[in-house]
């Protein structure tokens, strides 16, 4: 039986000298160049995010599909971390605490701490390169996938830049693209007009992804398709008939399931929805001839987007992955598809990492960009003392299929009172201005618990219906994983990813 400081030299060693070294003088010694070599040497980096996906999510996801014993397939990486994510404010470098997902992300495409609504500028409105816009100059291939639409904020900050995040197309305008001054006018056009390109223009003519998958159809035009079309890529479905209306559901027609499967190589866009993608829920829930059907998984995409990736280019791969509507369903406190958002991504996450393990020169790092809602865990049967005045929206005009049944009347202030049974603000369980928990059962629950009981064990509330300024969890697989089992800025993940590629540092980090 060997002794236990044998037990840990052993430890030490398989870990690496450079991450025990990293471990213990962590301010003092530069970070290792993960990138590695021979056995160890980084060929892709998968970078899946949850959007929104704080802590708690991520737990009651858990509890939600595998118990209170069982663990998601993030849960199982060896790495595990925080995130801290705070943006800053326009103009300066003044923190802002809570962050949006287009700081967030151009924090870690970039390098660089900007304002909320920035995408690939810094806090001054400077253009910024991105990790992905590096990668693909140096050879490498390319993928951004996302279930929200493909000009939202989290991939748009990996292959495009501008000002403001709401500048997403199909047509320019002031109010979506330029900002305002403290005086309510608009800041004067800048000399760079990339910035103030409508994203959707921008996607289809830089050519920085070679694999875009998402929603957002309607977000592009004719002519877009027509930019793809010149530089190689395969359109799946179609941006619109120029002799039609355009932008229309007549005009368009998404991507489908059919269609991703018939692709077999090249570069490849595909638009399965004219807004974000369905809910998986509420996908489960439309008849069975609805268009919504049609729409591939966040795990088929991936799995589609790694076999379109790999072996495309010697030097490897970079691949993000956005599942976008953990946040979008957290913004309406809908517990019921935010948990199954959040099993989806992680169903995603499995499918990367089946391929790493295959691989062996495949780092996965599993992360989110900020928690939303201030979602936790309450004790069955007690409840929250927060009382908005009015809740959050549940509706997504942009995709009807999403909106949560039934609309919350923001009028009545009606909240589940049937799920609270005790004093919060109002008067217990016959005043309808308590904010009833929602309830779940979990694999550990009794036979013919059903959700929605004051039986059901897992108890969900939330604090709002906006972000939080929350640690995000971090996980990590493949060579290099150790190093993001820490607590580390938004702004590193940038560093070590670029590091994990090309071997070195990053100018100016
Ligand atoms: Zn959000």
């Amino acid at each position: 039986m060997p002794s236990r400081s044998s037990k840990v030299l052993t430890v030490l060693a398989l870990t690496g000298a450079l991450a025990a070294s990293t471990a213990v003088t962590a301010s003092s010694a530069p970070l290792p160049l993960h990138k590695g070599s021979g056995k160890n040497e980084i060929h892709n980096v998968i970078y899946l995010l949850g959007d929104g996906m704080g802590r708690t999510h991520v737990t009651a996801g858990r509890e939600r599909f595998y118990g209170a014993d069982g663990k998601l397939n993030m849960e199982r990486l060896p790495s595990y971390g925080a995130v801290a994510t705070s943006a800053v404010e326009k103009g300066s470098k003044q923190p802002a605490l809570v962050t949006d997902s287009a700081s967030a992300a151009t924090a870690w495409s970039s390098g660089v701490k900007t304002y909320n609504a920035a995408i690939g500028v810094d806090t001054y409105g400077k253009k910024l390169p991105t990790l992905m816009e590096q990668a693909k100059k140096a050879g490498f291939a390319t993928g951004n996938v996302s279930t929200a639409e493909i000009t939202d904020a989290t991939p748009a900050a990996q292959m495009s830049h501008a000002l403001l995040r709401g500048c997403q197309g199909p047509v320019y305008s002031d109010a979506a693209c330029l900002p305002k001054k403290a005086d309510g006018s608009y800041e004067k056009k800048p000399a760079d007009q990339t910035l103030i390109t409508p994203i959707a223009q921008q996607i289809a003519r830089n050519g920085t992804a070679d694999v875009i998958f998402g929603g957002g159809l309607s977000r592009f035009t004719p002519d877009d398709q027509k930019a793809l079309r010149s530089q190689g890529y395969q359109v799946l479905g179609s941006f619109g008939d120029p002799a039609l209306p355009a932008q229309t559901p007549a005009s368009q027609k998404a991507a489908t399931k059919s269609d991703l499967n018939k692709v077999k190589n090249g570069k490849v866009v595909g638009l399965f929805n004219r807004g974000n993608l369905t809910i998986e829920k509420a996908k489960a829930e439309l008849p069975s001839g609805a268009p919504e059907k049609q729409e591939p998984t966040l795990a088929e995409l991936t799995k589609k987007s790694i076999s379109l990736l790999d072996g495309r280019s010697k030097k490897g791969f970079l691949l993000q992955v956005e599942g976008a509507l953990i946040d979008k369903r957290s913004h309406a406190n809908d517990a019921a598809q935010t948990l199954e958002e959040i099993k989806a991504f992680d169903d995603a996450v499995k499918a990367a990492t089946d391929f790493a393990k295959k691989d062996g020169h495949t780092l996965v790092v599993v992360t989110a960009d900020h928690e939303c809602a201030g979602f936790n865990i309450i004790e069955k049967g007690t409840f929250t003392n927060a009382e908005a005045a009015a809740p959050p929206a549940n509706d997504d005009s942009g995709n009807t299929a999403n909106s949560s049944k039934p609309a919350r009347s923001a009028a009545n202030n009606v909240k589940d009172p049937a799920r609270s049974s005790g004093i919060v603000n109002g008067d217990g369980s016959g005043d309808a201005k308590n904010f009833g928990p929602a309830t779940f059962r979990t694999p550990d629950d009794p036979k013919g618990v059903k959700d929605g009981s004051k039986d059901a064990s897992l108890w969900l509330t939330y604090l709002s219906g906006n972000h939080t300024g929350a640690d995000v969890p971090i996980y990590a697989y493949g060579p290099g994983n150790a190093a993001f089992a820490t607590s580390q800025d938004n702004t590193e993940l940038y560093t070590k990813m670029y590091r994990s590629l090309f071997g070195s540092a990053p100018r100016g980090h």
